[in-house]
This record gives structure tokens, C-alpha cells and sequence, in this order.
């Protein structure tokens, strides 16, 4: 029997399977994302209690199967259930966006270790104090960063070259990567365009992370999420349901 790996894991989504089963899609700092099968879950709170809920941080022992894929969900204990988060609708909608954009960037079993950090942060910080633009922002930044498709925004994503200075406004090219100088910036006609101020904020952000996300001015803090917006679509191809759900629940924060 192949052995059983004790790992702290977050839930990032978990789906009924069946009438007893569940499937749980996790997060570990170690083994990146897994899915892991986890027996009777549904028919019976015994084993694992309410331990396989989106957000919960577990201490959890897994059995990997042979063949790759699934695993095997062994054991779950809840070691941080943020339970702050779950009393506040906006909290919630936050979680559930940063859990599914974690979800959605990365392939299975491929260690993201900075990530994971970043996620269990956010989930701190929104347990700690209510949701803000800029913490979701800086949360998109650093999953794009510790996924390697962080946009360039201290030079031309296409040609290197400097950028025009305030008061241009840049443009942010989802298909190259991130802002473009004078010279490229023709080139891509349908490249929305940023203020100097948005510019400054996302730059901010991808250097300072979490820890740098102070009150952003409402029109700043707009034109910062639509330009995301735009580029982790780019990316993703899709929108993500958990972001319609934020859009609904904080229209100011999604
Ligand atoms: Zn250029």
C-alpha cells in the first residue's frame, strides 16, 4: 500500500460524488494542487466531520494512488477554519474568488509553495479584518507571480523598452504580457489603457504584495480591477463563476 504523506492542505472547492462520496480539490505547500477522494464523506459526518469545507486549512493525511490522479483522503482534522470569513457575505465571495483563481492557475501536483503562502495570508487577512480592493488585487498579482505569468509593468512587454511617464496613459496588453511603450503601443489598438495613478498602484502591488495593500482611490481601485480583470481572463479564457458571485455580493471589491 503506497504511503500516507501527512500534509497541511486547503480546501479549495470540494464536489458530492455519488450518494456517499466526496471529491475535495486541495491545496498543500509541498505537492501543489490534488484531488483527493474521500470515502463515505457524504454519507456520514463520523469520518470527517465538517472538516471538507472550501477555506478550512487541514491537517490532513493523504494516500497517494497508484497511477497517479486522485488520492486518497485518509484523515482530516481542521487546523484553521477562518471562521470570521464565513459570517460576512463579502468575505466569503473573496475566499471563494482567491480559492478558485488558485484552483484555476495551476496544474496538479506541481509545488506552489509561494502561493500557498499567499492564499493562507489572504485567508488571515479577510478572517482578521473585513475584505478590500487592494488585498484582492495584490492577491491576483502574487498568484500570476508564483505562476510565472506575473504582466511586466516596468518596461515594454514587447520590445523592453521604457515606458512613457505620467501623465501617459500606458497601454496593458493582455496578449503581450503587460504595458507597452510608445513605439509598441500602436501595435495593439484593442489594448486598454491605464492611467498613471492605476499604474503606480498595480506596480506597488506586485512589489509589496499583501502587506503593501492600503486604501486605493475608488477610481484607481476600479481601473486597476478591470485591467486584471481583463488580463486573468486573457489567461484563463473563461470568467470564473466565484467572480460573477463577487461582483454580485461587493461590486466595489470584485
Ligand atoms: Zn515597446
Amino acid at each position: 500500500m503506497p504511503t500516507a504523506h501527512k500534509l497541511h492542505a486547503l480546501v479549495l472547492q470540494a464536489t458530492d460524488h455519488g450518494e456517499s462520496d466526496r471529491v475535495v480539490a486541495l491545496l498543500t505547500a509541498e505537492r501543489g494542487k490534488l484531488a483527493a477522494f474521500a470515502h463515505g464523506a457524504r454519507a456520514s459526518r463520523r469520518r470527517f466531520g465538517g472538516a471538507l469545507e472550501p477555506f478550512n486549512l487541514l491537517a490532513a493525511e493523504l494516500r497517494e494512488r497508484p497511477g497517479g490522479g486522485l488520492w486518497t483522503l485518509e484523515s482530516a482534522a481542521v487546523a484553521r477554519g477562518f471562521g470570521a470569513i464565513r459570517g460576512d457575505l463579502a468575505r466569503i465571495a473573496c475566499a471563494a474568488y482567491a480559492c478558485d483563481l488558485a484552483r484555476s492557475l495551476v496544474r496538479e501536483q506541481e509545488a506552489h509553495p509561494d502561493l500557498y503562502a499567499l492564499l493562507l495570508a489572504l485567508l488571515e487577512r479577510l478572517d482578521a479584518a473585513p475584505a478590500e480592493p487592494a488585498a484582492l488585487r495584490a492577491f491576483e498579482l502574487g498568484a500570476l507571480r508564483a505562476t510565472g505569468l506575473l504582466p511586466r509593468l516596468d518596461a515594454c512587454a514587447r520590445c523592453g523598452g521604457a515606458l512613457p511617464g505620467a501623465p501617459a496613459r500606458l497601454a496593458f496588453s493582455p496578449e503581450d504580457g503587460g504595458f507597452l511603450c510608445a513605439g509598441c503601443a500602436p501595435g495593439a489598438p484593442r489594448a486598454p489603457r491605464c492611467g498613471p495613478d492605476a499604474a503606480v498602484a498595480l506596480r506597488r502591488l506586485a512589489e509589496g504584495g499583501l502587506a503593501a495593500a492600503g486604501p486605493l482611490p475608488g477610481p484607481v481601485a476600479a481601473e486597476a480591477r478591470d485591467l486584471l480583470t481583463r488580463f486573468l481572463e486573457h489567461h484563463l479564457g473563461r470568467r470564473l463563476p466565484s467572480r460573477r458571485f463577487l461582483d454580485e455580493v461587493g461590486p466595489m471589491l470584485g
